[in-house]
């Protein structure tokens, strides 16, 4: 049993202009693809961590073997994060969430305006490498928080229900060093129907 990369519900090209199809097609082919590589080499033979999903696994970094928690916590932690990244953004993205989603953002940042403000403050003050989220905490609240590298919260008790990468690599072939542009663009692409269905799923 191995990992897979998964397939983009898109093409490299759709998110054009706001995310490059060169970026996107690099990103998921080769970024992604390392991580479900290196995954899958820390994980050979050990069949009790590769019967569970990979999100358990990063949920109990306790019950990896220490010898491998490094490597699978970063290269897991890759291969998780970039799973969620492509899977909450689409073409006809943008816009606001409704619904139930709608309702608890205002409760918890006061209107969209202040999540917004809190996310994109999240993915540009963090230091290096490193992702930006929304999270439903162990408390049923919801968050804005960052991590490094491919740290992810779920190893912190959390649910994540959108995330932007902030590597260089998500954004460097069209906007270099200005991370900001890539932060205001990307927020055309938030598929908000997926981060709902999160947030439903995570409410049981
Ligand atoms: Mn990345």
């Amino acid at each position: 049993m191995a990992y897979k990369l998964p397939e983009l519900a898109y093409a490299y090209d759709a998110l054009e202009p706001h995310i490059d199809a060169r970026t996107m097609e690099i990103h998921h082919s080769k970024h992604h693809q390392g991580y479900i590589n290196k995954t899958n080499a820390a994980l050979e033979g050990q069949d009790a961590l590769l019967a569970m999903s990979l999100e358990d696994v990063l949920k109990d970094l306790d019950a990896i073997p220490e010898s491998i928690r490094t490597a699978v916590t970063n290269n897991g932690g890759g291969v998780a994060n970039h799973s969620l990244y492509w899977r909450t953004m689409g073409p006809n993205g943008g816009g606001e969430p409704t619904g139930v989603l709608a309702g608890a953002i205002d409760a918890a940042f006061g209107g969209f305006a202040g999540f917004q403000e809190k996310f994109s403050n999240a993915a540009l003050t963090q230091f290096g490498s490193g992702w930006a989220w929304l999270i439903v905490d162990g408390s049923g609240g919801l968050q804005v928080v960052s991590t490094s590298n491919q740290a992810t919260p779920l190893s912190d008790g959390a649910t994540p229900l959108l995330t932007l990468d902030v590597w260089e690599h998500a954004y460097y072939l069209k906007y270099q060093n200005r991370r900001p542009d890539h932060v205001k663009a990307w927020w055309n692409v938030v598929n908000w129907a997926e981060v709902a269905r999160n947030y439903e799923a995570a409410m049981g």
